[in-house]
């Protein structure tokens, strides 16, 4: 039997306290131990970039759980994967943003030459917290003249309202 998008968002798990008091982690890792939740998931992800009915030239992935489903989606709609990483990380030319985070500063870099300037991209992550880290890709995606059309994840806190301080729409598969 195929796998049903809401057994697949059962496999998150939450820890808590993890990586620091406070923190309830939610960990998306057991859904890669299920290659067919694995399939059902990228296909849920890949139709939702369909639905927008606008051309999608590249996905962007933000370091590091972006990594694991952003390559899947853009082979599934035939697009370059481009990833945002911590600074100092990527090798040539980069564009480099500084984001705040709950203790002090971070930075994200993407290889210049990782989108053309005009591209509309899809921004991909685990999950949407506070928002910075994917406002910071949205900054990068600008920068190097692209626009993003979607941020896509698999979790997303609504409590915090990340969604608020993004400039692209938003789709999440499990809002808690
Ligand atoms: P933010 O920039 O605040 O939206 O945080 C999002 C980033 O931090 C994502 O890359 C997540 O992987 C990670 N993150 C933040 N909070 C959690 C959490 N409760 N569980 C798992 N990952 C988290």
């Amino acid at each position: 039997m195929p796998w049903t998008i809401e057994q697949v968002k059962a496999l998150v798990r939450e820890f808590p306290d993890f990586p620091s008091k406070g923190v309830l982690f939610r960990d998306i890792f057991p859904i890669f131990r299920e290659p067919e939740a694995v399939e059902c998931l990228v296909d849920h992800l890949v139709e939702r970039v369909r639905a927008l009915g606008q051309r999608a030239d590249a996905v962007v992935g933000l370091d590091a759980r972006g990594f694991l489903l952003g390559p899947m989606i853009a082979g599934r709609l035939g697009v370059p994967f481009a990833p945002v990483r911590k600074g100092g990380k990527l090798p040539g030319p980069v564009a480099r943003v500084t984001y705040e985070k709950e203790y002090g500063a971070d930075a994200f870099e993407m290889q210049a030459d990782a989108i053309a300037p005009g591209q509309a991209v899809v921004v991909v992550d685990d999950l949407l917290a506070t928002g910075g880290s994917c406002r910071a890709a949205e900054e990068l995606v600008a920068k190097l003249g692209g626009s993003v059309l979607l941020n896509a994840f698999v979790i997303a806190l609504t409590g915090l309202e990340g969604a608020k301080r993004l400039r692209a729409p938003v789709y999440s598969l499990i809002e808690c």
